[in-house]
């Protein structure tokens, strides 16, 4: 796809608006609309946007960064392979876009330039890092309580959102987005649908698409929908696990050994060993707001010790067990303390760069871990060096603020940027009630 291939489409289709969309720091997916006319010089030229933008929190907060003030101006640049027809939306298309500055250079604040960047870095020793993210999410009725209480895979969950799942299945394949699984979850009005694994860049393209319809769908059924991590603070929380695996040019995933107990290679070992090493910065990035550190509890399957293990679901990296059938190409490790809150460019990149960290310096995750870390005395986490994950955001930001690796990858503008408005949100939600933070992020998230 090229800008003349959108152009055609967009004339063909007879769309009046396309969306020039972007993720921010807080999370936020925003953007704006070129009306069709002025699309061939906006697919050349982009959009113009302040600089600001990146210091907004999701509260449209702005804070006080130096190179982000009120004057000068940032592009945002179509990225034209990300470009859908919205089903869900009259006559409107949508399109990802990167921030450049004015002389047409990648722009330091922007967070899909840095996943970028990852992707090169890992390209540059020979692996293609591939993701899928899985998407748990809550129906809201208008009053913003749950919209059923079906059981966990129960069959009842499925008979009453079938149409509405039928309609999210086919919104997203007409967006070029092949659902792998539909399911209810556990939480009340809890529902999950997983996507296959692609290229690091496009499954967080993906996942932006996904929310969107997801969100879309939902308003056509009269109801509305909360991506937040623990919308319910007595019901299951959402999250937004990360499957993850790298494969070499010719596809072949690197991630697969014939001969481990858990079919993963040293290189995977040494890739899930970067990522524990940076785990509790890690979070200030992948679980990035108050609400996820009500979510991340002993005992709920989000993780809260930092440990792996094969097929352990209270594992922050969990070895996923292959399918029998194809068990090199399936074998990938999950990733479970991320949330639909993330940025999933920043969130992905900071796996990546974590990762590298390990392969780079041949670490080792350690033992795995074969019980329920929280149900282990203190005495015997202490002895396998388990630690606990931070148990707020204010925690996370801390060590990600102390994360040389991290802060490095994500580069001086993006990095100052994102602790800054991840540290004021924090701000705005100290003092409040365990509730009134719950039901602030389900209906902003
Ligand atoms: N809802 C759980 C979470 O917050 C995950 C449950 C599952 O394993 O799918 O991460
Ligand atoms: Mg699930």
């Amino acid at each position: 796809m090229n800008s003349n291939d959108i152009i055609s489409a967009v004339d063909q289709h007879h769309l009046q608006f396309v969306r020039f969309l972007y993720c921010d720091n807080g999370g936020i997916i925003r953007g704006k609309s070129a009306y069709y006319p002025t699309l061939p010089a906006r697919l050349a030229s982009g959009i113009g946007l302040t600089v600001a933008m990146q210091a907004m929190n999701s509260l449209d907060q702005l804070q006080d960064i130096p190179e982000m003030g009120p004057v000068g101006e940032i592009r945002l640049v179509p990225d034209p392979e990300s470009f859908r027809i919205l089903p869900y939306a009259p006559a409107t298309g949508a399109i990802l876009t990167t921030m450049v500055d004015l002389e047409g250079n990648p722009w330091g604040g922007c967070p899909r330039n840095f996943l970028n960047r990852m992707v090169q870095r890992a390209q540059s020793r020979n692996l293609n890092i591939q993701a899928s993210i899985e998407n748990e999410f809550s129906l809201v009725d208008s009053e913003g309580n749950p919209w059923d209480d079906t059981l966990c895979f129960a069959s009842l969950g499925m008979l009453t959102s079938q149409d509405f799942v039928a309609d999210v299945a086919q919104a997203l394949e007409s967006q070029g987005i092949m659902l792998e699984q539909y399911y209810p979850e556990l939480g009340a009005g809890q529902h999950e649908v997983s996507v296959r694994h692609a290229p690091v860049m496009d499954a967080a393209t993906q996942q932006i698409y996904i929310r969107e319809t997801i969100r879309a769908i939902a308003r056509k059924h009269g109801l509305r929908v909360s991506f937040a991590p623990k919308p319910f603070l007595d019901q299951a929380g959402n999250g937004g696990h990360i499957h993850f695996s790298a494969t070499d040019e010719s596809g072949h995933n690197l991630f697969y050994s014939a001969s481990d107990p858990y079919h993963l290679s040293p290189l995977g070992y040494h890739f899930m060993a970067g990522i524990l090493h940076h785990l509790p910065a890690l979070l200030g990035l992948t679980t990035p707001t108050v609400n996820s550190y009500q979510r991340l509890t002993p005992n709920t399957w989000s993780s809260s010790y930092a440990c792996w293990g094969p097929d352990n679901r209270e594992a922050p990296l969990r070895v996923a067990s292959p399918m029998k059938t194809q068990v090199s190409q399936s074998i990938n490790v999950e990733f479970k303390p991320a949330d639909l809150t993330a940025n999933p460019y920043l969130a992905l990149g900071g796996l990546i760069a974590a990762g590298i960290d390990g392969i780079d310096h041949q670490m080792d995750p350690g033992e795995p871990m074969l019980a329920n870390p929280g149900q282990l005395a203190e005495a015997e986490r202490a002895a396998k060096n388990i630690l606990r994950l931070p148990t707020n955001l204010d925690q996370a930001l801390e060590a990600l603020s102390n994360d040389t690796l991290l802060l490095d990858a994500l580069g001086p503008l993006l990095s100052q940027s994102y602790l800054a408005v991840k540290r004021s949100e924090s701000d705005f939600y100290r003092g409040k009630s365990e509730e009134d933070i719950a039901t602030y992020h389900r209906f902003r998230y």
